[in-house]
């Protein structure tokens, strides 16, 4: 099945395609066999009257003035000879058969018929009969049908030509929504509040469909920001008793005991607190994009970094990059990025990577043990951490990555995760440079 095609324009156009040309050739088929048959019963019957009165008249007239008619009586494929002709073989094909039939039911019954062949490509015969003064009559005939137009070709062609464009026209109509549908379902961004992005025009099938994309689109959207609400919501009425129980604690006696839970409510406020921001990065960003010089931004990033110890190294190609970035959100990416490398590794390396005209790509990567490969796509989810982390004194949520990714999808970039060759995580964030 290699030579069937895999799109589904080409399958369709030759399905339609194939059914269009077969039903036209058979048609034109048994329009041609029934030409066939009725021409020749056409010829067969105009030889049959005409034959007979050519011989009758050649028959009467004086012989002298017989060669002068002779032209008078010729026609299309057969005329006379006086003479007796050529001899040859009895004729046989099926052609020949039918005309010899005719003659001989018309001329049999007044004189004596006999037929030759006379080579040549086409079927040619020879009728020979002797009139009544005893000088020989010879029909020269050759039995074909009248031929077809000239123009009928160029017909059929401009024909061909109309059935493939209509083929083409058809499928057409079927595989263009399908292709805007596979657009709108990639461009697909539930966690912004984008609005319907399938347009709802064209046929009535697919003014359907896009409605009812456009709907799941707007529900999906709405799951989540309700979901971000309540999450927003819970984590920020937390606060208040959190404030109230460390109060409570501080008067409390046992100074072991109070040690213990006021660190209990330190996780719990972070916790709270990173539930706010998850919930925050889930909302449209209402910070506007402004246009950074990449190189000095990552480079004050970075240097943070390294004023307070931390094994840091940023390396870049020549050239600057400027970007249209949310310098906010895209300083809480690297942060994420870059606490998770120092977290789980030692020391942690930036480059840049040109990577087309329309996107430039930053790599974080690290020395630590990396994320098991069936792993990668979960750590992008928000609280999920990879069991061997959970029981680390490296203590977090799992909401860095979701945060990270979320940011990133947001400002139309796109966030990946892989494992080194030489061990250790490398995450790949790229943005579009307009
Ligand atoms: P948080 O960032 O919310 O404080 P976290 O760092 O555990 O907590 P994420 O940043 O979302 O959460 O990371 C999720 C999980 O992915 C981590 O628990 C860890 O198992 C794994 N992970 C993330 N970055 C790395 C890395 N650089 N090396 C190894 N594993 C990593
Ligand atoms: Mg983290």
């Amino acid at each position: 099945m290699t030579l069937w095609p895999r799109s589904l324009l080409a399958r369709l156009t030759i399905i339609v395609l194939a059914g269009l040309l077969l039903a036209n050739a058979l048609s034109l088929s048994l329009v041609m066999f029934e030409r066939m048959r009725s021409a020749r019963s056409v010829m067969l019957g105009n030889l049959e009257y005409d034959v007979a009165t050519s011989v009758a008249i050649l028959d009467r007239l004086p012989v002298a003035e017989r060669a002068a008619w002779l032209p008078k009586l010729a026609r299309g494929n057969y005329h006379y000879i006086l003479g007796p002709g050529a001899p040859g073989k009895a004729p046989t094909d099926k052609r020949s058969r039918d005309a010899i039939r005719s003659l001989t039911d018309t001329v049999a019954s007044q004189y004596r018929l006999r037929f030759s062949t006379v080579a040549g490509p086409v079927s040619h015969i020879q009728a020979h009969m002797v009139l009544s003064d005893g000088s020989p009559l010879t029909l020269d005939l050759i039995p074909h049908m009248p031929p077809v137009a000239r123009w009928l070709p160029l017909v059929f062609t401009f024909q061909l030509m109309l059935v493939v464009l209509c083929a083409w026209l058809a499928v057409r109509q079927v595989v263009r929504p399908l292709m805007r549908f596979t657009h709108a379902v990639e461009s697909l961004e539930p966690a912004t509040n984008a609005p319907h992005n399938m347009p709802e025009q064209g046929p009535l099938e697919v003014q359907q469909a896009a409605r009812a994309f456009n709907a799941m689109q707007a529900r999906i959207q709405g799951y989540i920001r309700q979901r971000a609400q309540i999450l927003a919501a819970i984590s920020h009425d937390l606060q208040t008793p959190i404030t109230r129980m460390k109060l409570r604690i501080e008067m409390a006696e046992e100074p072991a005991l109070r040690d213990k839970l006021m660190q209990d409510l330190d996780n719990m406020t972070q916790l709270v607190r990173e539930g706010i921001a998850w919930a925050r990065s889930t909302e449209s960003l209402e910070e506007p994009p402004r246009q950074i010089e990449l190189y000095a931004f990552i480079d004050s990033i970075a240097c943070d970094y390294v004023d307070v110890g931390k094994n840091i190294h940023f390396e870049m190609p020549a050239g600057a990059y400027s970007l249209a970035a949310r310098p906010q959100a895209l300083r809480r990416v690297m942060t994420n990025l870059l606490d998770n490398a120092l977290k789980f590794g030692s020391r942690a390396e930036i480059t840049l990577a040109h990577s087309d005209s329309q996107a430039v790509t930053i790599v974080v990567t690290d020395n630590g043990p990396g994320i098991p490969q069936d792993e990668l796509e979960a750590v992008l989810q928000p609280f999920y951490r990879v069991e061997s982390s959970r029981n680390r004194s490296t203590g977090g949520t799992g909401l860095g990555l979701a945060i990270a990714a979320e940011l990133v999808s947001q400002s139309g970039g796109k966030l990946t995760l892989g494992n080194r060759d030489g061990g250790g995580l490398q995450v790949n964030v790229t943005l579009p440079k307009a």
